[in-house]
């Protein structure tokens, strides 16, 4: 093929993404190549067979119009699905077309296939960025302890990780989020060990942080390319702490990654600290695309569940200290009393086995309750409910609940609203959307926006503020 035929091609795709779009463009047509061009017969391959029906049933007179405009001799297209074979090097000049598109021609990598082989990514930059975040031995399956608020959330991880490359993907993206300590890096790394273990399809474990800084890094030494080709060798992408994701042009990326990986295929799991429809920095087709899939969500550790882990984790620290005894009584106790996350229970366990060690001290009651005294919170505050908000705050209002519900805009009607959704916020786990439809059916931007505005005015009204204290106090007696 000649180095002629390579620029018509790239005239072709610009044509192409100048008619389609740029969404629409890297979303199907980024990863196209021209294979061959000979007698009015354009050979082009993509990845998939996926991506080949679509684009054939979709898009088959587009290409051929594009063509024809370029090369008036071309009457037909042909797609294949290219195989995991290595091929040439397109001519250098070619890349930073190329690149525009998102695709690097053929190359030093080998084309995802998903199979659990090394990447041979050959810069270290690349390399380094696309190590995936280091992995704690400690967070498997067998150390995770399943109760009420956990099991689907366990149940959909394990599925993950026991999947195979030929098995359809069941939900995509599996999309896990929880509170703090609730165990979302634990299930997310279990994920990673044990479908590495099952040596099927290369899982890497991202953080946001460090699919930023492989991002940025690799744009920097000019690898992008090499960087999105190594990321479609992977079978599954994992990314924890998504909220942590920012900047738009990383949300850009995300978002193509994201894309690529899912129409190819590929599974993704990502956790993060709340629901997609609340990562409000996202964009709206990025949101509705981490909803698309499998969103679920962890709750807080029941003090059953809290009993358990201690349990389980001081039979694993017995195996460093085999002299470590805890009785059942002060795991009960620590369970019953230390109530916040997992982070705290292990805070705990670790500061009587830090005194045991250090003292030669059996581990008591009494001697629990010294060291932990600190990690107690006060009794969970009680659960707040959005009828009791409208109807307190009504009250001190003075409006009908129906006023806070209804569209009415008079000042006297707009403020108490407003004070209503910052409490529902605050006060409950509601997330902005049902929010907004416990508000006679508003938009979540809404209720964000009376959020916002309420956070802005407490900070430099005292009465206020003072009036927002006294109805959260009456709400949560
Ligand atoms: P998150 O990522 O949600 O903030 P982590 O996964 O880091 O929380 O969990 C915090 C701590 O609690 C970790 O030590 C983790 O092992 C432990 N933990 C949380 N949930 C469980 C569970 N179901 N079984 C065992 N350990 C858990
Ligand atoms: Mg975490």
């Amino acid at each position: 093929m000649s180095n002629a035929d390579q620029d018509g091609w790239t005239r072709v795709r610009g044509r192409l993404r100048a008619e389609v779009g740029d969404d629409v463009y890297s979303s199907w047509f980024a990863r196209m190549d021209l294979e061959a061009l000979e007698e009015g017969t354009v050979r082009l391959s993509v990845p998939t067979r996926f991506l080949k029906s679509w684009i054939q049933s979709h898009y088959a007179e587009r290409v051929l119009a594009c063509w024809q405009a370029e090369a008036a001799t071309v009457t037909r297209i042909e797609l294949i699905v290219r195989s995991a074979v290595l091929r040439q090097a397109v001519p250098p000049k070619l890349k930073p077309e190329l690149a525009a598109g998102g695709h690097d021609g053929g190359s030093r990598f080998p084309n995802s296939n998903g199979n659990g082989r090394p990447m041979s990514v050959g810069d270290p930059g690349v390399h380094e960025a696309l190590g995936g975040s280091p992995l704690d031995a400690r967070l498997t399956f067998d150390s995770f302890v399943v109760g009420r608020s956990n099991t689907l959330a366990q149940a959909a991880a394990k599925q993950v990780a026991a999947a195979r490359r030929v098995d359809p993907v069941m939900f995509n993206p599996l999309y896990i989020h929880a509170g703090v300590g609730l165990g979302k890096t634990h299930l997310l790394q279990a994920i990673t060990w044990a479908g590495n273990a099952a040596g099927e399809r290369k899982v890497l474990y991202l953080t946001a942080e460090k699919f930023m800084y492989g991002f940025v890094s690799a744009l920097r030494t000019q690898t992008a390319l090499a960087f999105k080709e190594a990321l479609r060798g992977i079978g599954v992408l994992v990314i924890d702490d998504l909220q942590f994701l920012q900047g738009k042009s990383t949300q850009a990326e995300f978002c193509h990654t994201l894309n690529a990986l899912i129409d190819a295929g590929r599974q993704v799991v990502i956790a993060s600290d709340r629901p997609p429809s609340e990562l409000e920095s996202l964009d709206d087709r990025v949101r509705s695309r981490l909803a698309g899939g499998l969103v679920v969500e962890m709750g807080g550790l029941g003090e059953e569940l809290r009993f358990e882990i201690l349990k389980a984790r001081v039979l694993a620290a017995r195996s460093h200290h085999p002299s470590f005894d805890v009785p059942l009584p002060v795991l009960a106790y620590i369970a019953k009393t230390v109530t916040h996350n997992g982070r705290d229970l292990e805070g705990a366990l670790n500061r009587l086995l830090a005194h045991n060690k250090l003292t030669g001290h059996a581990v008591t009651l009494e001697m629990a309750e010294r060291e932990v005294r600190d990690l107690i919170r006060p009794q969970e505050p009680k659960r707040v409910k959005i009828e009791d908000i409208q109807r307190v705050v009504a009250r001190q209002y003075n409006v009908s609940r129906s006023d806070l519900l209804s569209s009415r805009r008079t000042a006297n009607v707009v403020r108490p609203r407003q004070v209503a959704m910052y409490l529902a916020k605050t006060l409950t786990l509601r997330s902005l959307p049902e929010i907004g439809r416990r508000f006679g059916g508003r938009d979540h931007t809404t209720v964000l926006h009376a959020v916002r505005k309420i956070e802005g005015l407490v900070g430099n009204d005292m009465a206020l503020a003072e009036e927002i204290e006294i109805l959260k106090r009456q709400l949560q007696e």
